[in-house]
């Protein structure tokens, strides 16, 4: 078996057996999110994706994280485009920052083009950066030697595709991500035609989404949440209903606006990034809206608690979107009350579980009922759609991307389980650099990979030094010593003062400040004795004395800032 397939690929793909074709993902891997990946075959790349990933715990006051783009940067003149497979912020949100130094064409489908123009036009980029170009599923694109063949898929939002991606090297198949959806809500079931007949002439390699390796089973159809949606309406007679996605799942807004229309309520639309995806969605032609339906928030006193559906960001219970503002009375416009139905239409990401549930008991404590249950699937294939995919496309390697380690390596040992290799598996570390062919792959390199972090404006001036600062201050916090020095002798002239920042409340804690106030007035004065004038080594003096003396006090260590003046 394993010869016959050698010889399918052989036979299609008989020139330049030497040469390899170089992976090098720059992101996306044993993470969720940012995911990017480069293509490079002789003096020629093609990126996939160009995605963000949201900041850890760790990461304080981070917006966001954006991959190192150092190796593309430096091979500009090498990079024919970037091909995006849907339009998450895992895959394009990178893009503003990118298209700056990376200045290529943009390919996509429509919904994600769209949902990047407004990416662009946020950051006064559309008319700076190279022409974006739409591409239906079902296309095939040339850029240089990669020709590139759009394939319907289904996802957590419209118009996802994968991408088979021929090269002199042999057909690589990026699955993107995404789902295998019989009764799709906008659009066609995913084109299971198209990947057995690239299985039939020979893959060299399938890249697939592990997201959901661990669950078992298939995932629903986005379609099964409008019955529910349907059946929890009808018991809601009466009352407010309120629901939270994802702003991106069109397909979920629409059935929530069909669910509406269904039981002659109103729908607002609320948070700005559900806003302006509606907008976009409808504009595009992805979501339908029945006249009238929609109206604008400052209306719905006009209309009963019955008459209405509001729907909202919120759905991760992030402190600024709309739900988590109703939910704590910092709405301007709508305030949860006794009754209200809320429902979560979605499921936390992994690490967003605490903030959801504190918004789950702020609604429950306005007298809101809260409904979790049924109105959610996922839009990541199973288990089973996984094994669905490698049958169909038979590749020779695989290699497993978009999840944590640990997904990786469950993908890994699922296509093992169906008859591969185990040396025909590559798990690979974000900035590996994979050479491949028919004879064989090896990780022949590494190129930049860091995580570069966005505060405010700042791209990449936050590195690891300024987050351990950050790190200490808000586990620590502050001491800052001020002390006027005379400038010829050295003696103390005014203070020391301490300024105390999260460490203690001064005016609880007197004795323990006074004390220190003496353990700096001592060491100044063993500096002054030892005729220490160079600064740094006055303030090294005093910062250890002080530290020793917090640390036996109190068990903690609070950065120490000593300032000294002279006169
Ligand atoms: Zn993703
Ligand atoms: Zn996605």
């Amino acid at each position: 078996m394993e010869n016959n397939k050698e010889k399918k690929i052989g036979g299609v793909y008989l020139a330049k057996k030497e040469t390899k074709l170089k992976i090098i993902p720059l992101g996306g891997l044993e993470q969720i999110g940012m995911n990017i990946t480069a293509f490079e075959y002789n003096n020629e790349i093609i990126v996939v994706d160009c995605g963000i990933a949201f900041p850890d715990d760790e990461m304080l006051g981070i917006d966001l994280v954006i991959p190192d783009v150092t190796y593309l940067k430096d091979n500009v003149e090498k990079v024919k485009g970037i091909v995006l497979t849907h339009g998450h912020e895992d895959h394009i949100g990178a893009l503003p920052y990118v298209l700056r130094d990376v200045n290529v064409p943009v390919y996509g489908t429509k919904l994600t083009l769209g949902l990047v123009e407004n990416k662009l036009k946020e950051h006064n980029l559309l008319k700076s950066v190279k022409k974006r170009k739409c591409i239906t599923a079902g296309k095939i694109i040339t850029l240089g030697t990669f020709k590139i063949e759009f394939i319907r898929t289904n996802h957590s939002i419209a118009d996802a595709v994968a991408l088979a991606i021929t090269t002199p090297a042999g057909v690589v198949i990026h699955s993107g991500d995404f789902k295998v959806d019989y009764t799709p809500i906008h659009g066609e079931p995913i084109n299971l035609q198209k990947f057995a007949e690239l299985g039939r002439k020979g893959v060299l390699l399938l890249m697939a989404d592990s997201t959901n390796v661990e669950r078992k089973g298939y995932t629903m159809s986005e379609s099964t949440v409008g019955e529910s949606l349907d059946d929890i309406f009808l018991d809601s007679e009466g009352k407010r209903i309120i629901v939270a996605t994802f702003a991106s799942n069109v397909d979920r807004v629409q059935q929530i606006i069909w669910a509406a229309e269904h039981f002659d309520r109103k729908v607002v639309v609320e948070g700005r990034s559900m806003v302006n995806v509606v907008k976009t969605a409808m504009e595009l032609g992805y979501l339908k809206v029945p006249e009238k339906t929609m109206i604008g928030v400052e209306e719905i006193n006009r209309y009963k608690d019955g008459q209405l559906v509001i729907i909202t960001t919120g759905s991760q219970g992030e402190a600024m979107a709309a739900l988590s503002r109703m939910a704590s009375s910092n709405h301007r416009k709508i305030e949860i009350k006794k009754g209200d139905c809320i429902i979560f239409s979605s499921k936390p990401i992994p690490g967003n579980e605490k903030t959801v549930t504190r918004v789950i008991d702020d609604l429950y404590r306005k007298g809101a009922e809260v409904i979790c249950e049924n109105a959610h699937v996922s839009g990541h294939a199973m288990q089973e759609e996984l094994k669905l995919l490698h049958t169909l496309v038979k590749p020779k390697y695989f290699m497993p991307v978009h999840g944590e380690y640990r997904h990786l390596k469950k993908h890994a040992e699922l296509a093992c389980k169906m008859g591969m290799s185990d040396d025909n598996v590559f798990i690979l570390t974000s900035g590996d650099i994979l050479e491949l062919n028919e004879s064989g792959g090896q990780i022949t390199g590494r190129v930049p990979a860091e995580q570069i972090l966005v505060d405010g404006l700042g791209v990449g001036d936050v590195g690891n030094i300024v987050l351990r600062d950050r790190q200490k201050l808000s586990q620590e916090g502050l001491l800052i010593v001020v002390v006027t020095l005379q400038k010829q002798t050295g003696q103390i002239l005014c203070g020391p003062d301490i300024i105390s920042r999260g460490f203690v409340y001064v005016r609880e804690s007197e004795d323990l400040m006074l004390e220190a106030r003496n353990v700096v007035k001592n060491a100044l004065e063993q500096c002054h004795k030892k005729r220490i004038t160079d600064w740094s080594k006055i303030k090294g003096v005093v910062r250890d004395a002080l530290r020793d003396y917090l640390w036996a006090q109190t068990k903690r260590s609070p950065m120490i800032l000593p300032i000294i003046m002279e006169v």
